[in-house]
């Protein structure tokens, strides 16, 4: 395992050795002033790349996600430049940004929480508990800088990587009705549950080991079936951000002995290579823009789905997942006349829509 300061010379390392495809860069810091460091991964052209991140370490004490994520850096800049098909496919047409460490003073504390006891997955805004200011003063620095560097990067899918059992979860952990944050059993669909179930089995039967779970049928669970939680960073992903997230429990054992970890590399990469790709198989993307062929800031609305997502200001560009299917699918934006168009969703392949609105 790479400690703290390990962990930063193999990321500066990477950045020196591949400057064409990776760009290392701090998000903020934790109590302890350690960096909370982030690669992006990728071909640096002028492609739309739908982003995708991959979190690891949130809890200190969960440990495999985030040497995961060290290898998975390493693999896909390794195997760009021997042109394997698979990293070429995910370097040329995603934008994937990896955090391997949420948690640097939990991780070198050996504790789950943060070095202010605060467990980071309860710590989210979350939409039933009610958004205040007295809540957000108490939002610590790791959760702050993951949520502004989610405001400016526009994510559309990501995985958080956790420990102690071995599954996908996925969202809702929390409910309106289970006030105290704490119940099992309850299970909680999401509006998009179809999709998160693809996520979630993506990364499941990909997997050598999590699929065959006794536990958990096809080794998916919906979060709050197996027991709720609220401020979770998944739910906040989904509720308050373009990003659809699922959580990954790795490992029965959070901190197995390092003779293993080659055994769990060989155990996840699969999964992680396909999860990353999905966005390339899967539902709509597109621009919209106004007659003049400018940007703009749109939203995205799918019939009989309450949620909305909006376009990346910055390229007009959105993505939206969706399974295979017949869709109706409403762009609006401030000013202009709503369009609205018919659409077939062919599995295994994503479907370009493009927008173009006229003035009100
Ligand atoms: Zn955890």
């Amino acid at each position: 395992y790479l400690n703290y300061n390990e962990l930063h010379q193999f990321l500066l390392k990477i950045a020196n050795r591949y400057p064409n495809i990776t760009k290392l860069y701090s998000i903020g810091k934790s109590i302890h002033n350690r960096d909370l460091w982030a690669i992006d991964i990728g071909v640096k052209d002028q492609k739309f790349k739908p982003s995708v991140k991959l979190v690891g370490n949130m809890h200190g004490d969960e440990v495999v996600g985030r040497q995961m994520l060290v290898y998975l850096i390493d693999y896909l800049c390794l195997k760009y430049y021997q042109k394997n098909v698979e990293a070429m496919e995910i370097l040329e047409n995603i934008e994937l940004s990896i955090v391997p460490s949420m948690n640097p003073d939990g991780y070198e504390l050996g504790q789950r929480e943060n070095a202010n006891n605060f467990d980071l997955n309860r710590n989210f805004p979350d939409k039933f508990v009610g958004f205040s200011s007295e809540l957000y003063k108490v939002v610590q620095p790791e959760v702050r800088a993951i949520i502004e560097w989610c405001k400016k990067k526009n994510f559309i899918m990501s995985a958080n990587l956790h420990g102690g059992s071995l599954v996908a979860n996925y969202p809702y952990d929390s409910t309106r009705d289970s006030p105290n944050g704490y119940g099992f059993g309850i299970q909680f669909p999401s509006p998009d549950d179809v999709v998160f179930r693809k996520m979630a089995l993506t990364y499941s039967l990909n997997h050598r080991e999590m699929s065959k779970s006794s536990e958990f049928l096809g080794g998916i669970v919906n979060g709050a079936k197996w027991y709720t939680l609220r401020g979770g960073m998944q739910d906040w992903n989904y509720d308050f951000t373009n990003n659809m997230e699922i959580t990954l429990e790795l490992s029965y054992d959070k901190i197995p002995d390092s003779n293993q970890l080659n055994k769990y590399w060989d155990d996840n990469r699969k999964s992680l290579l396909k999860f990353i790709g999905l966005p390339l198989r899967l539902g709509v993307y597109g621009r919209v823009t106004n007659e003049k062929n400018e940007n703009l800031l749109a939203e995205i609305k799918v019939a009989r789905n309450e949620r909305t997502i909006t376009t990346d200001p910055a390229n007009g560009y959105y993505t939206r997942l969706l399974d295979d299917g017949f869709y109706n699918i409403t762009a609006s934006a401030n000013g202009y006349i709503p369009v609205t168009k018919f659409i077939l969703l062919n599995a295994n392949t994503r479907t370009n829509l493009e927008f173009i609105l006229k003035k009100e």
